[in-house]
């Protein structure tokens, strides 16, 4: 008989990347990757993938892959079996908690991981620990588009599909390098603009990819998109172009919103963001010509302290001009990770229940004690921003940390890592020895997506299940069986055999996915939330109305915050994203050959007139020093960034890590690091 090993098979997985959540069949034989093969019913991505999709998977069989626990014997690790990881962990765990209570523990997810995994980590510091100290990476990226949403509209996701926004007339994106952080989508954008007209208007600071095809690009001032926004639903207002008749029917506080955006005269406006008003105009024109506008926006707007409003100045323009409830209409805040929507979705965050309710609501905190068989903690938990804090002010004593290398991601990372050295027991989950790894007390070895079966929520809130590729690589185990085992350490008696048992499970309780299973999710087929007990799903968000208690939407008045300034003789602003090639601290791309061999190492964009001015040759090395920390990369000089605006790409773990730069600042509303906030001054270092 022919051996396993021999034949080829065909597995069906979704993309562990972007956001977009591209999904296809990997040919593999034996543990060899063939291809990856797209397929036409794949709903997001067709039969196309970016090259991460295509090229990035070498890392899953990757020399360096953790097969062994390890345990921190001083300064070094010694490997461990699984039964010494565990027996340290429930032996710490068990006592901080009888000592000190279940709130010096705080636990964060990954949105690397499936939505059950992330189901898994809040049950068990919620039913298992009692804290509600629990958060993923969504704090680092969309919390506040999610924010803004809730205010606005009440659900914090796109208001429809990426096939939707093809469909629009006109597309505007703020704050995204969408050619680069959402490749597929982009390409969809691109075809629609060739093919059927759609007009494309983006607002960066950076001359991206999308932005160099645009039929209108703007470069605002750093962090005044709030100002245009209001500017130009001001403008569009005053001149009758707003739609009434679905405001009347569908929105509260038209007049009070209307009387905080008066100040935002074209004049004004114009001042503060540095856009003509025949910028501001055209754009007001453009929405008012449309009859279907849709805007993206990313970190360029959400990583701000005035992150949130902004947000919300997004949805009181689409209110306003009545674009929401149709197709190819409505707000898409891009997700970047593969599953940060679900990792959010199914109650990684401190507090909220799956499916977003709120801990402290009696009613709902009852049902969950009656399906999780336990009394659960009331008051909402720490973030991972307060997390930091908390452990530098001697408050936090423990962590379990899974599929996150917050100690380069986040941000102002020396203050990070200082605090991971205060933890009194650090416990890391991750594929690789990651720098966060460095720090661990004990250290668990996790399988990735291709090892793994389960279900990730892409960025139009799409479930879609991966199918297991390959077993678990010998030693490591899927992150939903580590937890389990953690959480029954502690007394909790879980025998989930499957993740489809805890899906089962998370639809039972919330009412967002109540018909979410995995036999409706068979193959290709996909559910977008919310999803019906009887299996209806939604593509279309908004239909009759709003998910307020009178059916209607609201404008929510917001006002502009001012960046922080670092101070005068921080003169370079230092503008962040992504690479195409890479994905964030590039734990799993830099392990991929494809992908080092067209981008091996980062550089920093710097404009031409810069260059000039400081005798900056292009690939020489420059240095960049904020108050918080200082890097050393090499230049890139290029028209894609203008005056004293660099652009680093996010994607160094070492000396050219981003975070070194950026500042403890936060959004306001949600605690999202104010990444893009940052400056430094620059030295020539000259070197090649
Ligand atoms: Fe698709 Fe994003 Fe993966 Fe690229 S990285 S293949 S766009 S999901």
């Amino acid at each position: 008989a022919e051996m396993r090993e021999d034949r080829i098979e065909k597995t069906k997985t979704v993309c562990t990347y972007c956001g977009v959540g591209c999904s296809f069949d990997v040919w593999t034989k034996g543990r060899e990757i063939l291809k990856v093969e797209p397929r036409e019913e794949a709903p997001a991505n067709g039969i196309s993938t970016c090259v991460k999709g295509k090229f990035g998977w070498d890392f899953v069989n990757s020399e360096e892959r953790l097969t062994k626990p390890l345990i921190r014997k001083g300064d070094s690790f010694v490997e461990s079996t699984w039964e010494e990881a565990l027996d340290l962990i429930e032996s710490k765990f068990k006592d901080k908690i009888k000592e000190k209570g279940p709130d010096k523990l705080a636990f964060i997810s990954s949105s690397k991981c499936t939505n059950e995994e992330s189901y898994l980590m809040q049950k068990l510091a919620r039913s298992v620990v009692g804290t509600n100290n629990i958060d993923n990476c969504s704090r680092y990226c969309q919390s506040p588009a999610t924010m803004g949403l809730w205010r606005t509209v009440g659900h914090g996701g796109d208001s429809g599909s990426i096939t939707d926004i093809a469909q629009s007339e006109l597309v505007i994106s703020i704050g995204s390098n969408t050619a680069e952080s959402h490749p597929v989508l982009a390409t969809r954008v691109k075809r629609a603009q060739k093919l059927h007209g759609q007009k494309v208007i983006v607002s960066d600071l950076r001359r991206n990819e999308l932005a160099a095809r645009a039929d209108l690009f703007v470069q605002p001032n750093p962090s005044t998109d709030l100002i245009w926004l209001s500017g130009v639903t001001k403008y569009i207002i005053d001149q009758g172009w707003h739609d009434e008749r679905f405001i009347t029917e569908h929105v509260n506080d038209f007049d009070e919103y209307y009387k905080t955006i008066e100040k935002y005269t074209l004049d004004y406006t114009s001042e503060m963001t540095g856009m003509s008003k025949d910028e501001l105009i055209e754009i007001a024109e453009s929405i008012h010509k449309a009859k279907t506008t849709c805007i993206l926006w990313a970190m360029g707007v959400t990583q701000k302290q005035g992150g949130s409003d902004t947000s919300t100045a997004i949805s009181n323009l689409l209110l306003a001009t009545g674009n929401y409830m149709k197709p190819g209409a409505g707000a898409y805040p891009l997700r970047g990770h593969n599953n940060v929507q679900g990792a959010s979705d199914f109650g990684s965050m401190p507090d909220r229940f799956p499916g977003y309710e709120f801990v402290t609501d009696d009613e709902v905190r009852a049902r969950y004690e009656k399906g999780w068989g336990t009394e659960l903690p009331k008051v909402p938990g720490l973030n991972n921003h307060e997390m930091v804090d908390y452990i530098h002010d001697g408050n936090l004593d423990m962590l379990y940390l899974k599929g996150e290398e917050m100690g380069i991601v986040d941000s102002n990372i020396n203050y990070v890592q200082a605090a991971f050295e205060k933890l009194e027991f650090f416990v890391v989950q991750d594929i690789f020895f990651s720098k966060t790894c460095e720090f661990a007390d004990v250290v668990l070895p996790a399988s990735p997506s291709f090892e793994k079966d389960g279900t990730f929520v892409n960025t139009e809130r799409r479930f879609q299940r991966l199918y297991q590729v390959f077993e678990p690589l010998e030693g490591s185990k899927p992150d939903w069986q580590i937890i389990m085992e953690v959480a029954n350490r502690l007394g909790a008696g879980w025998n989930y055999e499957h993740p489809a048992e805890i899906m089962d499970e998370a639809a039972s309780l919330a009412p967002l996915f109540a018909g979410v299973s995995y036999d409706r999710l068979e193959g290709y087929d996909s559910l977008q939330w919310p999803v019906n007990a009887d299996g209806t799903d939604t593509p279309l968000l908004f239909t009759e109305g709003f998910p307020f208690p009178d059916g209607k939407a609201r404008f929510y008045p917001v006002e502009w915050t001012e960046p922080v300034e670092f101070g005068e003789e921080y003169d370079i602003h230092v503008n962040n994203g992504r690479l195409l090639e890479h994905f964030h601290e590039g734990n799993m791309t830099y392990k991929s050959e494809g992908i080092t061999m067209k981008t091996p190492e980062v550089f920093l964009e710097v404009s031409h007139e810069l260059a000039e001015e400081r005798g900056i040759e292009d690939g020489s090395f420059v240095r960049l020093t904020s108050p918080y920390g200082s890097v050393k990369v090499k230049a890139l000089v290029t028209d894609r960034v203008y005056g004293k605006q660099v652009y680093l790409p996010m994607n160094d773990s070492g000396e050219g890590a981003i975070n070194k730069l950026t500042s403890s600042y936060a959004d306001k509303d949600t605690d999202t690091p104010a990444y893009k906030e940052a400056s430094a001054k620059l030295e020539v270092l000259g070197e090649k």
